[in-house]
């Protein structure tokens, strides 16, 4: 088989998720306000992917093979976990050692579900907001002087640094968390709120997180994070990419994102989920991270590029006014999900219209495909280079 066809991904409906932007990509009705929060592209046994040929419809596997990568759209409405993903070499190591401890691939405990990397790439749709990575020092020591609540963690931070600070607030006593983290979250709750919140302001998150998590009065570490870490802002068209041991959490806002076809996670709060603290600290990158917001490379006219350093996947976007049109040849099995207008993919013998209620396809290498917009629309494109065989 060859050409383009239709593709149909999988709905995750994560209580996190958001009520309209999903629903309205797939012309779903959701009046019942039930979350929507990622849709996926793929062939992850947790939500393959469908196709529809001219013999009905198969699944995207028997077509491609396993895919390398998995292209999503996610509408986050409440923030997730602090996450970081172990390197590619890490997760083969642990997941081996899982396996011969014997610890079954569905139990809470299980750190490593299968043996590879996970890094993720994504492209905001509108505002997105994120935690990415430790502040540098100087922006670290003045939020530990200014937050009166937090200054007793500067003299730990002075004599040993990110790794033994991060190491203090992860192992410390649940009492003492909240010793600390409760007069700071009553006193942020004592300020008359701003009528345009300030999402710069680790306050605005933290009083976010402390009344999602707050189980059994006690707090979630996870909040001494947002003081920590970089609070990020993406404007529609910027990406940015979590490469292993960077620490990030998602916050707010709708994105693409394209990531190696692994579920490796390992939680550091924000979370009623397992939290591993020693393996936690082997694997997050306990120094300051500098983000480097992705403009995107021009490729031709209409597309730009979102530069990753992996070789498991690539992302770009097509950009198209009304009646504007472009090809190319794909070399891999491509995946196309677009995020605005109405758009058209054509083969030479086949078309597939991409529009709200149809906004996926899947191309196959070996015929040139076209693409023209019959209203100005965004066109996403993810490929994987298959990487197999350590
Ligand atoms: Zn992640």
């Amino acid at each position: 088989m060859n050409g383009i066809l239709p593709l149909k991904g999988s709905i995750k409906h994560y209580d996190w998720g958001g009520f309209n932007l999903i629903p309205s990509l797939l012309l779903i009705d959701n009046s019942a306000a039930k979350p929507f929060a990622e849709y996926w592209l793929g062939t992850h046994p947790m939500g393959p992917s469908t196709v529809e040929t001219e013999k009905g419809e198969i699944s995207l596997e028997e077509v491609t093979g396993s895919l390398p990568f998995l292209l999503k759209v996610l509408d986050v409405r409440e923030m997730l976990s602090i996450q970081v993903h172990p390197t590619r070499e890490a997760a083969q190591l642990e997941f081996e050692k899982e396996n011969a401890k014997g610890i079954p691939l569905d139990s809470p405990t299980r750190n490593y579900k299968d043996g590879n990397h996970k890094p993720e790439l994504m492209v905001a749709l509108d505002d997105f907001w994120l935690l990415h990575g430790f502040k540098s020092p100087e922006e670290l020591v003045y939020t530990l002087l200014n937050v009166v609540e937090l200054r007793e963690l500067l003299p730990i931070f002075n004599q040993s640094g990110y790794p033994g600070l991060y190491k203090h607030l992860m192992e410390m006593p649940q009492d003492e968390v909240n010793r600390i983290l409760k007069p700071l979250i009553n006193n942020i709750a004592a300020i008359e709120p701003d009528v345009q919140p300030d999402k710069y302001d680790e306050d605005y998150w933290a009083a976010k997180a402390a009344n999602k998590f707050a189980v059994d009065g006690n707090m979630d570490r996870g909040i001494f994070s947002i003081y920590l870490f970089n609070i990020v802002h993406l404007k529609k068209g910027e990406g940015i990419f979590q490469d292993a041991g960077v620490p990030h959490a998602y916050l707010e806002g709708p994105n693409v994102e394209v990531m190696a076809n692994s579920d490796n996670v390992l939680r550091g709060g924000l979370t009623t989920k397992h939290i591993d603290v020693p393996e936690l600290l082997k694997h997050i990158r306990c120094k300051p991270i500098y983000p480097r917001i992705l403009e995107g490379q021009a490729i031709g006219q209409y597309e730009r590029a979102y530069i990753a350093p992996v070789n498991d996947f690539t992302l770009s976007a097509f950009e198209l006014n009304k009646d504007e049109s472009t090809s190319f040849t794909p070399s891999n099995p491509t995946a196309f999900v677009l995020t605005e207008g109405y758009a058209v993919l054509h083969d030479g013998s086949r078309q597939v219209e991409l529009q709200p209620g149809h906004a996926a396809a899947i191309a196959l290498p070996g015929t040139q495909v076209s693409i023209r917009a019959s209203l100005k629309s965004t066109v996403f494109k993810a490929f994987g280079s298959v990487h197999r065989g350590e």
